[in-house]
């Protein structure tokens, strides 16, 4: 298995991994970079035209983790996106509102520059591929394995960010081993009356977890996240928003 981070690295938008088995393939999160012109430059598709993908699966429905799904899209990806029923539809409200803000953006930047533009600008993407994208979307069940993949499997749970958020185990198998991987998406806030609670996980060989806080908070989510922490070990890398744990955890009851 191989698991390439390609967003949020160094800094906190554009969420995005690439999972990639013998069998099988997908992105967890596929979300817009923002916050400036530099920033902005790195909304490519995650993954490259000939790189196989069998699915996208959603953490939930911020532009940051869902606006670059119509890039794969307008590239002709016709595959799953799998996320929970109020994530499917917080997705298909930011990306039309996406689209449109792009094209609006486009058509201000060509009517400031008139003829200092040697070419128009285009919008990153339309409405069209917003909406391409959008029937791809399929809704799956919290707490239920779905199989996304050959190989792969993903579990949703509760991650008490907004309405249909979900922290994603993935359960891989490969050459007759099997692995599981967190991806927490983001987390809390805690004690906010109209979410629930984030739920733990009791096992995992790996854990991505997102946050833009300290490391001391990261590691203090981290052990709530996996509900029992057999390492103190500190978070492995991250300056940005994705730290990587790789350690074997497991809670006494799982
Ligand atoms: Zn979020």
């Amino acid at each position: 298995m191989k698991i390439t981070i390609v967003g949020a690295a160094g800094e906190v938008t554009g969420s995005a991994y690439y999972v990639q088995t013998k069998s099988g393939s997908v992105l967890v999160d596929c979300g817009l970079f923002q916050g400036g012109r530099k920033s902005e430059a790195l909304n490519r598709p995650p993954t490259g035209p000939k790189q196989k993908l069998d699915a996208v699966l959603l953490t939930h429905g911020h532009l940051d983790h869902t606006g670059r799904l119509p890039l794969l899209a307008k590239r002709g990806h016709t595959a799953p996106v799998f996320a929970t029923p109020a994530t499917i539809e917080m997705t298909s409200l930011i990306l039309r509102d996406s689209a449109r803000i792009q094209a609006g953006d486009a058509e201000r930047r060509n009517r400031e520059a008139r003829s200092r533009l040697a070419k128009p600008a285009e919008p990153l993407y339309t409405p069209e591929h917003a909406e391409a994208i959008i029937q791809c979307l399929k809704p799956v069940p919290y707490r239920q394995p779905v199989a996304v993949a050959p190989g792969i499997e993903a579990i949703w749970t509760e991650s008490g960010h907004m309405l249909g958020s979900g922290s994603i185990q993935l359960i891989v198998e490969e050459d007759g081993k099997r692995k599981r991987v967190v991806f927490s998406g983001d987390l809390g806030p805690r004690s906010a009356p109209i979410l629930k609670e984030f739920e733990p996980f009791r096992e995992a060989d790996l854990v991505f977890l997102e946050s833009t806080t300290t490391a001391a908070t990261i590691v203090r989510l981290s052990r709530r996240l996996m509900s029992s922490c057999a390492s103190s070990r500190k978070p492995s890398r991250g300056r940005g928003r994705s730290w990587c744990r790789p350690l074997r955890w497991a809670a006494p009851n799982s």
